[in-house]
């Protein structure tokens, strides 16, 4: 333990502050720090904050918020001593409408109201960097997909990593090296939407905060290097009712769980917005690095959009593989969640079913299957977005400041382009993108 760790007497009474933490409209955990003894007032009344400077909530003129802390999130940050909870944000007593957990809780109602619970599993994707002093990033490690020992460099940092997280309520389930040198994947046990998306976020900052003890960086950003495969943040998705699996059926999936697929997939274009919204997520959904980039869905077939693993018993759930973790997980989940429900309401059918590689089909093969293209850039993601109402109603009205600040993200991205005399195409990942999103 470390001289300030000694004075501030961590081991002998417990953690003596507190962390109030709740995320930005890109997902990004904010927080403010109190004195343990404040814990209660916290949950009570709430701790009043100025939310001017936060990325996607008000502006200057009238940006006095409060936080509740959500007691059932509350952690203790082994290496640090001190505590962390999880909350929700209210404005003049009301809910506040941009608060991206808020958003999620009441997507869930919505879909509670049907009878319906959704649980979610993530498979979150992160390379290991050192920096040296500029935007150079040495890969610390040669391993690819499964590899072991020697080409594997950081097995005692992932080891490390899985330690930590039940701390935080995660259970890992498998730790492994991804195809990319220096890239990772550690799965952790699927849970109730809300939690899940907490999970995530504990998740990256575990990683995170592990990585820099070690020296090293982690990054979640969707497409670090150009050339190497990106980050993913497969989505492994169920709804249930009165106890039970929905998407269990006869004999294979149930026709419940067919028209969520036709749900999300008559929505895809707009939910990438959500599911893919930072101008580097594009970079990544390009043919080549087994990231989806047509609107298509199968069985098995690691190709497709939306994937139907094999499944035993109560494991019947559909992988969604364009998310990635750049997602804010409460306004993804909320938009993917709501499309599927839209399918279920609409008892749409899915099309675009695939068997076959998607990929080494020709044009017209594709057309005539009905397989169109994902958004192929941030600002056609947002246009998209702006076009779909089920969508845009996910958000409720988080959905005006989403589309601000996003649509300001992607015009400065675009002016930065046109001073380099770049093209709008350019598929290469620019220091403009590292500059924003390595750290996120
Ligand atoms: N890295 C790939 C992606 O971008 C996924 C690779 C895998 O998990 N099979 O989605
Ligand atoms: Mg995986
Ligand atoms: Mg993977
Ligand atoms: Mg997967």
């Amino acid at each position: 333990m470390n001289e300030s760790a000694k004075l501030l007497g961590v081991s002998a009474k417990g953690p003596r502050f507190l962390q109030l933490i709740f995320v930005d409209i890109n997902g990004v955990p904010k927080g403010m720090e109190v004195p343990i003894a404040r814990y209660e007032e916290a949950i009570e009344e709430g701790i009043s904050f100025d939310g001017s400077s936060i990325p996607g909530f008000q502006g200057i003129e009238d940006s006095d918020l409060i936080f509740k802390a959500d007691p059932s999130t509350y952690a203790e940050v082994p290496w640090e001593g001190i505590a962390r909870v999880y909350g929700y944000i209210y404005k003049d007593g009301k809910p506040y409408k941009a608060d991206p957990r808020g958003v999620l809780r009441r997507a869930l109602e919505r879909l509670e109201k049907e009878g319906y619970k959704a649980y979610i599993g993530p498979e979150p994707e992160f390379y290991l960097f050192k920096k040296n002093g500029t935007w150079e990033l040495h890969i610390p490690d040669s391993g690819g997909y499964f590899d072991l020992v020697t080409l594997d460099k950081a097995r005692e940092l992932r080891r490390e990593i899985a330690l930590y997280m039940p701390a935080f309520g995660l259970v890992p389930e498998v730790l492994h090296h991804e195809v990319g040198r220096a890239q990772h994947e550690i799965d952790f046990r699927y849970d109730e939407a809300l939690k899940t998306a907490d999970n995530i976020v504990s998740f990256k900052y575990v990683v995170k905060a592990i990585a820099e003890m070690r020296g090293l960086y982690a990054t979640f950003m969707p497409k670090p290097l150009y050339g190497y495969p990106g980050n993913g943040m497969h989505l492994h998705i169920s709804l249930w009712k009165d106890g039970e699996n929905a998407f269990i059926g006869e004999d294979g999936l149930s026709e419940t769980a067919l028209h969520f697929i036709a749900g999300i997939l008559k929505h895809a274009k707009a939910l990438t917005a959500l599911t893919n919204p930072t101008v580097n997520s594009y970079k990544r959904l390009v043919p080549g690095y087994e990231a989806p980039v047509y609107i298509s869905w199968g069985y098995r077939n690691r190709s497709a959009l939306i994937r139907v693993p094999a499944f035993w018993g109560n494991g019947a759930r559909i992988e969604y593989r364009c998310p990635d973790p750049s997602a804010n997980p409460y306004l993804a989940f909320s938009a993917i969640l709501l499309a599927g429900l839209d399918g279920i309401k609409r008892k749409l059918e899915p099309e675009a079913y695939v068997e076959t590689n998607v990929y080494e089909m020709g044009e017209e093969e594709r057309a005539k299957a009905g397989i169109e293209t994902l958004p192929e850039s941030l600002g056609e993601a947002l246009e998209e977005l702006k076009k779909d109402k089920v969508v845009r109603e996910a958000l409720g009205e988080a959905y005006e400041n989403f589309i601000a600040y996003k649509e300001r993200e992607w015009s400065e991205y675009v002016a930065y382009l046109e001073s380099r005399e770049l093209p709008l195409e350019t598929k290469k990942v620019t220091e403009w993108e590292l500059e924003r999103y390595f750290y996120v």
